[in-house]
């Protein structure tokens, strides 16, 4: 075990491994501490798909989002070379459209001029109608009457994660089983963190990657941390020949085919949820219901499993992305709802460069961990 990390990595989930994989790149002796196990969480089963304009092709140009999204991708495409090498772990990266389909002439008026401004950025996304998007994908509904085309790319999340960590590790990182209850510090700095097994861990940094269980940290760092896990579900399927070429997106569900040759359709976004973490009949319906509607002929697909993961939400559906105020020393990365596979690149990224430079590449002003305002003591 790192007698002193440099830094200590609460979650090994894809934004803790993402972490520890950048500042272990920067040569920082990093230990991670996870109360389960290695992306036991939603970072283990998320269909991870990586749309280069955010997830659902919904954001505006100028949302803060945008920008990070937009950057993260870009390093997915370099971490798509990198990472395997640098793990010897394949994670199933591949490229491949994302189509936004229109049923109705209310969702073409949306989507359509939507498409149009994208494009003027972005020559790769389109608005295609007819053959042209049959060309694309055979099995999308004949019903549709066009659809917004975006570049996407896609890893396996476990695979990835575990990419992550391995990568980490064969530059020194450590990982430890401990259940993290609390923070050591002085005069406003951290000095190390307590573990439920009564054991204080020492540290001068320490960064809070712990997913939807962040709010404990809230009566830590005195801080509000509105995070609430949301579950999310997918269907495992096995569809016969021919294969989905592109992935479908439609209303909050979709369908995406994974490199290790099973489809993904999801998928539920259940607020009331809590920390239950299993999947449901109600569930099952929905996605399966979303799923005919977007290739019909899906009809045939075997389903291989139904499994559920719990999405961290915050407030204002936001990451917290930063420097946590008052503690000097402590850093947050959480808050990733849907789209916390495609930005872990960036966020942790950003994580590891504010520890060994001070600076962020990106402005992130708009993700101040501290924006909630403080517990009232
Ligand atoms: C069904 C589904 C589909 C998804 N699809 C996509 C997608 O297509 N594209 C996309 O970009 N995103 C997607 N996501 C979202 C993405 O999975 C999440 O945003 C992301 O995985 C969150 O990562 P995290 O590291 O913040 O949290 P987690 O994965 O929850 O990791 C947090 C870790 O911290 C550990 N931990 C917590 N508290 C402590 C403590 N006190 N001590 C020690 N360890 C602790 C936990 O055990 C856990 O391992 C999907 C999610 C779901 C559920």
């Amino acid at each position: 075990m790192a007698e002193h990390a440099d830094v200590v990595v609460v979650g090994a989930g894809v934004m803790g491994c993402g972490t520890a994989y950048w500042l272990t790149r920067a040569r920082y002796n990093v230990l991670v501490l996870e109360q389960e196990s290695i992306a036991c969480g939603a970072s283990g089963m998320a269909a991870a798909m990586l749309e280069s304009v955010g997830h659902g092709a919904r954001l505006p140009l100028d949302d803060p989002l945008a920008e990070l999204a937009r950057a993260s991708f870009a390093l997915h495409q370099e971490l798509a070379r990198q990472l395997p090498e640098d793990s010897g772990v394949e994670t199933g990266y591949r490229e491949n459209p994302v189509l936004h389909p229109a049923f109705t002439v209310e969702e073409v008026a949306v989507l359509k001029p939507q498409a149009l401004a994208l494009h003027r950025h972005n020559a790769a996304m389109q608005w295609l109608e007819g053959q042209a998007l049959w060309d694309v994908e055979p099995r999308l509904n004949r019903a549709v009457l066009g659809a917004l085309v975006s570049p996407q790319a896609q890893v396996l999340a476990y695979r990835y994660v575990l990419a992550l960590a391995t990568a980490a590790e064969r530059r020194g990182m450590t990982i430890r089983h401990g259940e993290v209850v609390g923070l050591v510090g002085h005069a406003g700095r951290v000095t190390g963190v307590r573990l439920r097994n009564g054991e204080t861990v020492p540290a001068e940094t320490v960064v809070l990657a712990m997913g939807p269980w962040s709010q404990q940290a809230a009566s830590w760092v005195g801080l509000k941390i509105p995070i609430y896990p949301v579950r999310g579900q997918l269907l495992e399927l096995l569809v016969p020949d021919p294969q989905l070429n592109a992935s479908i997106s439609y209303g909050g569900m979709y369908l995406v085919r994974k490199a290790d040759g099973v489809t993904l359709a999801g998928t539920t976004e259940e607020h009331d949820s809590g920390f239950a973490n299993h999947p449901t009949a109600a569930g099952r319906q929905a996605i399966l219901r979303a799923t005919l509607h977007m290739a019909p002929s899906l009809e045939e697909a075997q389903i291989q499993d139904q499994v559920s993961g719990l999405r961290p939400c915050s407030a204002d559906q936001m990451p917290l992305i930063g420097p946590v105020p008052g503690w000097h020393g402590v850093y947050m990365v959480a808050g990733h709802f849907r789209s916390g596979m495609l930005l872990s690149a960036i966020s942790t990224r950003i994580i590891a460069e504010l520890i060994t430079t001070g600076h962020s590449p990106l402005p992130i002003d708009a993700f101040n961990p501290a924006r909630f305002g403080r517990v009232e003591s």
